[in-house]
C-alpha cells in the first residue's frame, strides 16, 4: 500500500484530501502543527473512513524537526504540501511570519525530500497568483501579476522555488552531474475559491476567530455567531455589481489532488507543471447568498458595505487542462456547496 505524507492534513482542504486518499487505499501520515486546526479532525477522519490516519505534530518551519519527521517516514511515495498560513489580511500585518512559515517550511520539506528517494510533490497554490487578469477565463498561461499581499507573494515565491529546483536538476543532468535519486515530479495546483464540506458534516472549514472568507462568514451569521454579513461592494463591473469568484466544492478539490499525484506517478511525468482547479464558472456574492437562502430556508442578515481593500472584481478558471490531462472535472453544484457548508456549521454548534 502506498504511503503519502500530507502536510497540513488537519486543515480544511488537507483533511478532505486525507479522506479521499484513504478511500483510494493509500496510507496517510499527517504532519501538522495544529496552529489552525485541532487533533479532533483526525478522529473525525477516522469516523468517515474507518481508519484514523497517523498524525505527527510538527512545525515544518523548524528545520531540525522537519528533517527528523521525514527521516522517520523516508519510505513515503509522495508528499502533498498544504501546511501554510493563509489569511491575507493577517499576512499584511505579520509579513515575516508568513515568509518564514510558508517559504521556510517549503524549503525544509524539499531539503528533507532530497535526502530521501521521494521526488513526487504536490503544492497548494492559489488563483491569487493571477491578480485581476486582463482576460477571462484564466488559463495556466495567463501571466502572473505582482502579488497584492505577503500571502499572495509567498505562493508566487514558492512556485518559483519549485521551478528553480526542477531547472537545477536539468542543468545538473546536462553537465552529466550526479543527481541524488530520480528527477522531481512537481505539480502546483492553483485553487480558485474552495468552499463546502464533507457530506458527513464531520470535517469542514474551522476559521480561527472572525472569518475572512465569505462562506464561513455566511454560515456563522446564519448560526447567530455574527450579527450581520457585510457584502463588500456592489459597484463592481459585474452583472449584479458584487464580485464574481469561481467557487469549488472542497470534495472536488480533494479528488483533484489524488488524480494529480497519480498522474505524476503513472505517466512518466518529469519536471513541473501547473493546473487551475476551478469549475470554470463564476458566481457573484449575491448569487452565493441566494443559493444559501434557497437550500437552507434561512433568511440571511446582510447589508451592502464598502469595497474591501485588495479585492478584484471577477475571476474564474479555464479548468480544461486538468480535465484533459488529469481526467478530473469539478462535479458538485453551488447548492451542494452551500448546503454542505451549512450542515457542517450546524454540526459544529452541536460541538462534535
Ligand atoms: N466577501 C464579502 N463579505 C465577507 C467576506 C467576503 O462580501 O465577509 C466577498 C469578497 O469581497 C469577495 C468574495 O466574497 O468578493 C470572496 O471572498 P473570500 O475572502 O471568500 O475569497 P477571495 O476571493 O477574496 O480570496
Amino acid at each position: 500500500m502506498k504511503k503519502v505524507i500530507v502536510t497540513g492534513g488537519c486543515g480544511f482542504i488537507g483533511s478532505h484530501t486525507v479522506v479521499e486518499l484513504q478511500q483510494k487505499g493509500y496510507t496517510v501520515v499527517i504532519a501538522d502543527d495544529l496552529s489552525n486546526s485541532t487533533p479532533s479532525v483526525v478522529e473525525n477522519i477516522g469516523r468517515i473512513t474507518g481508519e484514523k490516519p497517523i498524525l505527527e505534530i510538527v512545525d515544518l518551519s523548524d528545520r531540525t524537526a522537519c528533517l527528523r519527521f521525514f527521516k522517520v517516514h523516508s519510505d513515503a511515495d509522495a508528499v502533498i504540501h498544504f501546511a501554510a498560513a493563509k489569511a491575507v489580511g493577517e499576512s499584511v500585518s505579520k509579513p515575516l511570519h508568513y515568509y518564514r512559515n510558508n517559504i521556510g517550511s517549503l524549503l525544509n520539506v524539499l531539503d528533507a525530500m532530497e535526502r530521501s528517494s521521494c521526488r513526487t510533490f504536490v503544492f497548494s497554490s492559489s488563483c491569487t497568483v493571477y491578480g485581476q487578469p486582463d482576460h477571462l477565463p484564466v488559463t495556466e498561461q495567463t501571466p502572473r501579476k505582482p502579488a497584492c499581499s505577503p500571502y499572495g507573494n509567498t505562493k508566487q515565491v514558492c512556485e518559483d522555488v519549485l521551478a528553480d529546483l526542477v531547472a537545477s536538476c536539468r542543468t545538473d543532468k546536462g553537465k552529466g552531474g550526479a543527481l541524488s535519486g530520480a528527477s522531481w515530479k512537481i505539480l502546483s495546483l492553483r485553487y480558485f475559491n474552495p468552499i463546502g464540506a464533507h457530506p458527513s458534516a464531520l470535517i469542514g472549514e474551522l476559521p480561527n476567530g472572525e472569518p475572512n472568507n465569505l462562506m464561513p462568514y455566511i454560515t456563522q451569521t446564519a448560526a447567530g455567531i455574527r450579527p450581520l454579513l457585510k457584502v463588500f461592494g456592489n459597484d463592481y463591473p459585474t452583472p449584479d455589481g458584487t464580485p464574481v469568484r469561481d467557487y469549488i466544492h472542497v470534495c472536488d478539490l480533494a479528488e483533484a489532488h489524488v488524480k494529480a499525484m497519480e498522474y505524476m506517478q503513472e505517466n512518466g511525468f518529469e519536471g513541473m507543471d501547473c493546473f487551475n482547479l476551478g469549475t470554470g464558472r463564476g458566481y457573484s456574492v449575491l448569487e452565493v447568498i441566494g443559493s444559501f437562502e434557497r437550500v437552507t430556508g434561512i433568511k440571511l442578515a446582510y447589508e451592502i458595505a464598502g469595497r474591501r481593500d485588495g479585492d478584484i472584481a471577477q475571476i474564474w478558471a479555464d479548468a480544461g487542462k486538468a480535465e484533459r490531462l488529469l481526467g478530473w472535472k469539478a462535479r458538485r453544484t453551488l447548492d451542494e456547496m452551500t448546503l454542505s457548508a451549512w450542515k457542517w456549521q450546524e454540526n459544529l454548534q452541536k460541538k462534535i
